[in-house]
This record gives structure tokens, sequence and C-alpha cells, in this order.
């Protein structure tokens, strides 16, 4: 089948990759349409942090890059429908498993990130208890997106955010996108900085506040912030406009190592909540109902056998949301 693995050597498409066998609880999915984000441009350009070190030893991820996907069941209780994948898979039986934190199992694999190969791919290999049935009225463009909004409506369940409540997303690109629109489900006051004209403009569009970076005022007003930046410069932003005793939530992983000044951690009683991913049903019901639109997002599309180019024109351009037609129906 054809796959976009990533080696030793860098990324390439393969036309000769075998077929995945499903592990014990797995069931093949074809897959339909697929989603690059900032994870797999991480991990291409050789990210190598404590989330993405193999556990085989190797430096980082081997194998078939993609996590956000939609695709068909070819066997199990889904046979023939349409399916997202949640993509951690648990072994279900550990101590942190049992607590009900499968996201957290010391022994999981992640679709296309971490010793499991991903969805960037004719095939994909999923446990079926992570499979989740996509609605008849959700498209399979919207579909694709489940992921990264299921990993915006991890801040509310980790998080209370009332009607009152001032939220900054600090980021305009997809993540600070989903996480806005989310967030501006449970109150009316979201506003998302960023450094994009476009990103931010389509934001306006949608509804939302919005900022530039350089025009950010240095008052310590925001209850929330999210930060989104994926950048090092993200969290020392976000503890310039939080309020005493109010929150920062950091939704992105940045490379390398910081050095931050952590006393206004301290002196303002600041809380830091790291947050990653999140529930699917959630996730399928606001893309069912409309509250998030995420088709305005997508900025081009490429054939799987484009792959390469795809990750390049993700990682070069400043673009939103690059989509991997995989196969050409529905
Ligand atoms: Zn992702
Ligand atoms: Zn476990």
């Amino acid at each position: 089948m054809r796959a976009l693995a990533l080696s030793d050597t860098g990324v390439s498409l393969r036309t000769d990759y075998p077929t995945p066998t499903p592990r014990p609880g797995e069931v093949l999915v074809r897959v339909l349409r697929a989603g690059i984000c900032e994870t797999d441009l991480q991990l291409v350009g050789g990210y190598i942090g404590g989330t993405t070190r193999s556990r085989s030893g190797r430096p980082g991820f081997r194998g078939v890059l993609g996590h956000e996907f939609v695709g068909v069941a070819e066997s199990g209780v889904f046979e023939g429908r349409r399916v997202v994948g949640e993509i951690n898979c648990s072994c279900g039986e550990c101590e942190t498993c049992r607590a009900g934190h499968p996201t957290h199992c010391s022994s999981r694999s992640v679709l296309g990130i971490l010793d499991h190969d991903g969805a960037f791919a004719d095939m994909i290999a999923v446990p079926e208890r992570n499979l989740h049935v996509v609605p008849d009225e959700v498209e399979t463009d919207a579909a694709v997106f489940t992921e990264p909004v299921a990993a915006a409506f991890q801040i509310p369940a980790q998080l209370n955010v009332t009607r009152t409540d001032r939220v900054v997303v600090l980021g305009d690109g997809r993540l600070g996108n989903l996480c806005a629109q989310v967030l501006s489900t449970l109150t009316p006051y979201v506003t998302v900085v960023g450094k994009h004209s476009h990103k931010l403009a389509l934001l306006r569009s949608l509804g939302i506040a919005t900022c530039p970076l350089s025009e950010l005022p240095p008052e310590r007003m925001a209850d929330i912030v999210v930060d989104c930046t994926g950048s090092d410069t993200g969290l020392p932003t976000a503890l310039g406009i939080v309020r005493p005793r109010g929150t920062v939530v950091l939704k992105t992983t940045v490379a390398g190592t910081q050095t931050l000044a952590l006393a206004p951690i301290v002196i303002d009683e600041v809380t830091v909540i790291g947050s990653r991913c999140g529930p699917f049903g959630k996730a399928l019901t606001a893309l069912q109902d409309g509250s998030v639109k995420v088709l305005p997002l997508i900025s081009v599309r490429f054939n799987l056998s484009e792959g390469v180019d795809a990750l390049e024109h993700a990682r070069s351009k400043p673009v939103l949301k690059v989509l991997l037609d995989v196969t050409a129906v529905p």
C-alpha cells in the first residue's frame, strides 16, 4: 500500500509499504481523508521530546505519520461505516487506565506519533474501542478535524469556564482557532491574539474578537490564557496578561529546552495547566450541530501520493489546514 513514512533518512512516499497487521482488538480502517498537524511537522523536523521518544529506544518516531483521519472500517462492529479514531492506544489494564485516564497509560502507543503506524496511508490499524462512528450530517472533510476539536474540548473538561470569564487565546493557527471556537460557546469574552492578518480575519468572520500581537495591551486582565503558539515565547506572553490567580492553559508543546523565570507564577499564584487529548464525542456533536465550524480552515488539499509536497507546503506556507485525499470517494 501507499504510505508516507518517516525513516532514518527522512520522510518519503512508499508504494510498497506492508498493509498493517491488526494487533489484538484492532481493526483495519481504509483511510479516506487525513489532516496534517503541527505534531507531524515537528516529527518530520526531528523533534525529540519526552512524548515522541520511541519506546524501542530510537531517537523519535519512525513509521507512518498521521493521526487526524477519517476512514471506513473494514471489519468489526463498525464494518462499512465512516469512523474516526482516538489516537492513544492504551493497555486498558494498568492502574492509570483503570482510573479512567487511558490517554496517560504508560505503555500506550499513539497513532502516527509513538510506536504505531499512522493514517497517512491507504490503511491504518486502530483499536476498535478507539473508533467513533461519524454522524451522516458531518462531511468527511469536516470529520478530519475531530481529533483537534476534541483537543480543544479538553480545556473545558479540565477547567470550569464561566460566562463571565475573559479568555485570551494566543496563536491564530489551526489549534488556536478551534480552541477559540470551543471556548466561545462558553463565554462571549474570547479574544485571539495572533500575527497573521488573514487568519485573524477568518476568526472575526466566525464572530470571534481578535488582536494583533503587536497591539497586545500590557494589561493583566485575562482570567484564562490559552497558549496555542507552539513557541517558547507563548508562556512568557501568557504570564504577562493573565490576572493574578488566573489560569494559563498550555495547549502546544515546544521543541527544545526553555528558560523561563518562574517567580511570577508563584508571586501571582497563577495556575498553569497542561492540556492534550480530549473527548471525541463532544467534538463530533459540535461538528454535527455546527457550533464549531471547520471547513473554512481548509487551505489546500493534496493527494496522498503528493504527501511529501503536502508536508513541505504545510511547513513553509502560512496556511491553516492541509488535507490529504487518500481515497477519492466518498
Ligand atoms: Zn494533531
Ligand atoms: Zn494502561
